[in-house]
């Protein structure tokens, strides 16, 4: 059997912990065999992004945007623990952050669905792919408490210190609080296009849902860019794709999701998004089988899982205990990063891979082969619980035979 030729490399960005062990495994099992593998190597593994002042990172993210697509591992995000355990010389911000930044995109988290583990809501059959605008809002706001006796007012000075002032409240009464915050046209606008792009790219539906009755200039301009966007640019190519956008208030979309039997992308503002994506996560049965991509408003793709690095197996695994930790997520990763470049590089057999990758994994699972976090979900009757790398030996030898 020859190997799939690349044209393209992929950007690989190697992480932390049980994840890199995955990582190395995965790629020898379920790649190396396969696909004459290219790919531009970045190690955001803590050592090295350490030794490099996380230069590393940056270089990272400009390869992403110079090949258009990357696939990364899990990384720690350094906290005061980190700093002692890898004698670190900053508490060095989040890989993902810094890449997020400099590629200024959006992220998307799906579930993947099995049979065998129902969602606890039963009728959602398709996933629910949820993108969080990740800027501004309550993540960068200004907070004071209040005492009674005060007038808390806000007030804008433009660029001629001219000033204009609005009452928040009066607090004649009694102690409180307020708070400030802001959003960017520009930045909504960016996430609208990464928003509608990514629909088409999904050929899926599209809901967006602001609370534009009651904040009516801040969420009502979230809802006027889109509208615009929307009309101007995309109305066209959805109609062409024969998909929706759908705008509608977030308590009725929130109670449209609950009836509904999933298929769509649901966008959501940064609160919105922050919360429900932990309930979708949860509702579909576990952040193991959660994938998530990074799309930029010019086309760029970073593919990753939606969990951590697992740190609790890690430490397993280095005392020499045998660990059963789920690379479903990971998997998808690297079949999505594969199908991409092989869409852009026009190399169907390079995507026809990453779709029998992703139905040997499947198939695997629903023949009641799992790894422990899904044997305790699964209702099946002849399900076996198995170790991390007997599971990839179970993916690897069904994709032997779909060769
Ligand atoms: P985590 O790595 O997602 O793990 C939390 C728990 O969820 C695990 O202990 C495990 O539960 C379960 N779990 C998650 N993924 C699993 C998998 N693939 N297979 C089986 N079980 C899985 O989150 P964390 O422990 O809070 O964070 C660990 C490190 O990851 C931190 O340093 C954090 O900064 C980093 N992190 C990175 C990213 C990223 O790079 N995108 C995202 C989140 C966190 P049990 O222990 O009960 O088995
Ligand atoms: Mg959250």
């Amino acid at each position: 059997m020859s190997r799939i030729r690349m044209k393209t490399p992929l950007v690989e960005m190697d992480g932390d912990e049980m994840t890199r062990i995955i990582w190395q495994m995965l790629k020898e099992k379920l790649i190396l065999p396969f696909v004459d593998l290219k790919t531009e190597y970045y190690d955001l593994g803590l050592e090295y992004r350490n030794e490099t002042d996380d230069q590393v990172t940056v270089d990272s993210a400009e390869a992403t945007k110079k090949y258009g697509v990357a696939v990364k591992c899990a990384t720690i995000t350094p906290n005061a623990a980190r700093m002692d355990e890898y004698h670190l010389k900053e508490m060095w911000k989040s890989p993902n952050g810094t890449i997020r930044a400099i590629l200024d995109g959006t992220v998307f988290r799906a579930p993947i669905l099995v049979k065998g583990i129902t969602p606890y809501i039963p009728s959602w059959t398709r996933p629910i792919c949820i993108a969080r605008h990740a800027y501004g809002d309550v993540y960068k706001n200004t907070e004071m408490k209040v005492q009674k006796g005060s007038k808390a007012e806000l007030c804008v000075t433009d660029e001629n210190g001219e000033e204009s002032r609005e009452l928040i409240f009066d607090f004649k009464s009694g102690d409180g609080i307020i708070q400030g915050m802001h959003n960017l046209d520009a930045s909504i606008a960016s996430f609208a296009r990464a928003c509608f792009n990514y629909a088409l790219d999904q050929g899926l539906d599209i809901w967006f849902a602001t609370k534009d009755t009651i904040s009516k200039k801040y969420d009502h301009t979230f809802k006027d860019i889109f509208a615009e966007i929307y009309e101007t640019e995309y109305r066209q190519k959805f109609e062409q794709a024969g998909i929706e956008y759908f705008y509608t208030l977030i308590d009725d979309a929130v109670a449209r999701v609950i009836r509904s039997s999933g298929g769509y992308i649901w966008a959501c503002k940064n609160y919105d998004g922050d919360v429900m994506s932990d309930m979708i996560a949860t509702a579909f049965g576990s952040l193991a089988m959660m994938t998530s991509v990074l799309v930029s408003p010019d086309g760029v793709y970073e593919y990753e899982a939606a969990h951590g690095t697992v740190q609790r197996h890690y430490y397993k695994h280095l005392k020499g205990e045998e660990t059963s930790t789920n690379s479903v997520a990971t998997i998808f990763a690297w079949s999505g990063a594969l199908r991409k470049r092989g869409e852009l590089d026009e190399l169907p057999e390079l995507s026809a891979f990453a779709d029998r990758l992703e139905k040997a994994t499947i198939d695997t699972i629903e023949s009641g082969v799992m790894t422990g976090d899904l044997y305790l979900l699964s209702s099946l009757e002849n399900k076996q619980k198995v170790s991390t790398e007997l599971f990839l030996d179970a993916v690897a030898s069904r994709l032997c035979e779909a060769m």
